[in-house]
């Protein structure tokens, strides 16, 4: 069956020439890096990939010692869609001759480093990774789409596949001082406890009841520090459902199932689920209260103080000390201070870079968001010819897998059969016993 691809057009008339592609991806982390392994077998040119980012690295303030992977590493960027690829995971570990001393390390959950390790091992294999290209804009003209960085136009393509992530959510009150030194992003404490000057007697306040909030907290007692008080928003610091009951969300057959719902239903699901997502993991939790339970042996006092219940509403810093005011879910407001605080606050899909052109072929929803099938693709006029897909950003349409690791392989198998017309590749889920519907 003949794709849509259609010929690589000639070069625009005067000056450079741009590279034309028929797939290009915006963004080379985990979701668009299991697009283009995929893609390697089914598309004659590839899929060419644009990232910021001058060279591999995933979350990489977030790679500390002792963080693991939350999600099993059979689920890596191609083995539930394509098991015989060679970017499989368990390739990697062979093929760098690592497989031996990882299998005696006995891992439940790898190292999140390990994982860093694979994807940049994964771009290398692939080669269709532009470093250092962050593109500002995707327009629509001449029958193609035009990216552009900073300096002008860098590519054209047929089609194109936004994998731009997330990026920290920064609660209102502290907008504007996160780059000041009493305010500390969560994935920039490594870099600054090596430049701070604060002692480890002195308070410091974490903000995020999460995992990541969590393992800030570790990093710092096992820093040293004594003095850390931990304020979360929910009832209590939650853990993350990994049950196979939970886990039944996170296969196709339920997507399927998830995606058929009416709006308020999936709104209503999506935040019932969080907490098989978005709690702390067991392991870290215990990890945490061990080594306060234990610190209080030894000195006589516990050094984390838990907050649970308490947002907080205003932040504000003078003579180098932050002071928080902070909402209690029972009523009545309190006042923390400390000598830094660090914010582990969630994250926010980043922003599409779509022209205002572009932008007005689209279909968009009450929120201005442009509406995504459930193939992924973007609703707009000239689809037929010119796909638009996004990955990772449809959490309410699409259900919980979309924001995590766990249906990578499937999700860009699914973008590939739509691309190509045809099955490529068949997604298999059986044996499932709970009826949905
Ligand atoms: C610390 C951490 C640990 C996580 N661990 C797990 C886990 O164990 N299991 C799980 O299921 N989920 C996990 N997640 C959630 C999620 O799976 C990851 O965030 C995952 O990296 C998402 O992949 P992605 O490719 O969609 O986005 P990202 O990994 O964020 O990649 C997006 C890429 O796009 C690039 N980019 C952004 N804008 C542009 C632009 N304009 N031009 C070019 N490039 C651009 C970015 O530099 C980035 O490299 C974790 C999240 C975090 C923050």
């Amino acid at each position: 069956m003949p794709t849509r691809f259609g010929v690589t057009p000639p070069p625009e008339g005067g000056g450079q020439p741009l590279p034309h592609h028929e797939v290009a991806g915006l963004g080379a982390g985990p979701a668009n890096l299991s697009l283009a392994a995929l893609g390697v077998n089914q598309l004659p040119g590839g899929i060419a990939l644009f990232e910021r980012r001058e060279g591999p690295a995933w979350h990489p303030g977030l790679l500390g010692s002792g963080t693991q992977l939350q999600t099993s590493w059979i689920k890596d960027l191609v083995s539930l869609a394509d098991p015989c690829n060679r970017l499989s995971f368990l390739n990697y570990l062979v093929s760098t001759g690592r497989i031996y001393a990882f299998l005696n390390a006995q891992y439940d959950s790898i190292p999140r480093l390990e994982y860093a390790r694979y994807l940049a091992w994964a771009s290398g294999e692939l080669g269709c990774v532009r470093y250092g290209t962050p593109i500002e804009e995707v327009d629509y003209a001449g029958g193609r789409f035009v990216l552009s960085g900073q300096g002008g136009a860098v590519a054209t393509a047929d089609h194109v596949v936004f994998g731009l992530g997330t990026r920290p959510d920064v609660p209102s009150c502290f907008v504007g001082q996160e780059e000041s030194e009493g305010v500390v992003l969560a994935e920039q404490l490594e870099s600054h406890l090596g430049t701070v000057s604060s002692k480890p007697y002195e308070q410091v306040i974490v903000v995020g009841g999460g995992q990541t909030g969590a393992e800030c907290v570790l990093n710092l007692l096992q820093r040293g520090y004594r003095d850390i008080r931990w304020i979360g928003r929910r009832p209590w610091f939650a853990p993350m459902d990994d049950s196979p009951s939970a886990n039944d969300f996170y296969r196709p057959t339920y997507l399927r199932f998830f995606q058929g719902l009416p709006e308020g239903v999936r709104e209503r699901y999506a935040a019932e689920q969080t907490l098989t997502s978005d709690g702390v993991s067991m392991a870290t939790l215990q990890q945490l209260y061990q080594a306060n339970y234990e610190a209080s042996l030894r000195e006589g006092r516990s050094p984390v103080m838990m907050l649970p219940g308490r947002s907080v509403v205003e932040a504000a810093q003078r003579h180098g000390t932050v002071a928080l005011w902070c909402e209690r879910d029972w009523g009545g407001r309190e006042r923390h201070a400390a000598r830094f605080v660090v914010l582990a606050t969630g994250r926010r899909s980043t922003p599409l870079p779509l022209s205002a052109r572009l932008l007005e072929l689209m279909e968009t929803d009450a929120a201005g968001e442009p509406v995504i099938d459930s193939d992924y693709s973007i609703r707009w006029k000239h689809s037929e010819t010119h796909r638009l897909y996004v990955q990772n950003r449809s959490r309410v349409g699409h259900g919980l897998a979309d924001p995590n690791l766990s249906l990578l392989a499937v999700r860009s198998a699914v973008i590939l059969n739509s691309l190509l017309d045809r099955q490529a590749f068949a997604i298999r889920d059986e044996q499932m016993s709970t009826v949905w519907a």
